[in-house]
């Protein structure tokens, strides 16, 4: 059976019968937000109108895979007008509504009133070290930066600003010094936490906290939900989503504000020729 709700189709040759069909593939779309599918400097999303819409069409689910907290990426779901899982603070936890499309999430914990699978290392750990280095390596967290620096910083409304101190489990922060950073990251695997490098800030986290982790993760959740292979792309603009790109069937790379791209070095990589939301908006558009 053909169905064309769907426009990507793998192509399947049964050997014995040299028969050619297709089959009829269900996707997954991974993004990032600032820079990808919000605007770098406003954090804007109203040119991905189209996308979106075409999007909700399909029923693909559409997870926002970033370095914000569960309460941004709720909020922003809200102003957005959808209900998705999604991915936080750089792949430590992937949350997933309750009776999402349907599906029996009985498998995973409950958290509040959605699903979760956690990756993450508690953020107390996370400030342990932070607060036993800060002082010698020059850095400056979040957690000890004033509301005002924070907008600051990340041109938040003071409104924002709090929902992006609810961390729980990583610290973001700025350097004076970058040339301590080599250092310092080595130090930070001797005590399983690593830093990743985002639009704005370094991120300290656990070791094995990764947006690419997460996203196997959630690939596999869904096949097994769907108990089939699925196809999955992802949009990304900095480094800390290579992980993220790496691990889908379609990467693609969004123009970054100041005009450049983010290198991935893997072969299939498409790139956006606008950026932030227009650029997510035309490859949406493109692919799916
Ligand atoms: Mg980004």
């Amino acid at each position: 059976m053909l169905l064309f709700d769907y426009n990507i189709y793998k192509i399947m040759i049964n050997k014995e019968t040299l028969l050619c069909y297709y089959v009829v593939m269900k996707r997954l779309i991974f993004t990032d937000l600032d820079g990808t599918f919000l605007n770098h400097h406003n954090y804007a999303f109203d040119e991905s109108f189209e996308a979106l819409k075409k999007i909700k069409e399909a029923g693909i689910p559409l997870i926002f895979t970033t370095s914000k907290t569960k309460s941004e990426v709720e909020l922003l779901q809200e102003k957005v007008g959808i209900s998705e899982p999604f991915i936080v603070e750089n792949g430590a936890a992937f949350f997933i509504p309750e009776n999402y499309q349907g599906l029996d999430l009985s498998i995973l914990n409950g958290y509040e009133d959605k699903k979760i699978m956690l990756f993450g290392q508690p953020y107390s750990r996370i400030l342990n070290f932070y607060r036993l280095y800060k002082e010698e390596y020059g850095m400056l967290g979040m957690s000890d930066m004033s509301d005002a620096k924070v907008g600051e910083l990340t041109g938040l409304a003071q409104g924002s600003v709090f929902l992006a101190k609810q961390r729980d489990f990583s610290e973001p922060f700025i350097m004076k010094d970058e040339s301590k950073l080599q250092e310092l990251t080595e130090l930070a695997k001797g005590y399983e936490l690593k830093i990743t490098k985002g639009g704005r800030f370094y991120h300290l986290m656990g070791e094995l906290q990764d947006k690419g982790i997460a996203v196997i993760e959630t690939i596999e959740l869904f096949e097994r939900l769907y108990n089939e292979k699925v196809y999955s792309m992802a949009l990304g603009d900095s480094e800390n989503d290579l992980p993220m790109l790496e691990r889908v069937d379609l990467p693609i790379v969004i123009q970054k504000h100041d005009g450049s791209y983010l290198e991935t070095g893997l072969e299939k990589t498409e790139k956006s020729t606008y950026e932030g939301s227009k650029g997510w908006n035309e490859m949406v558009l493109k692919y799916v």
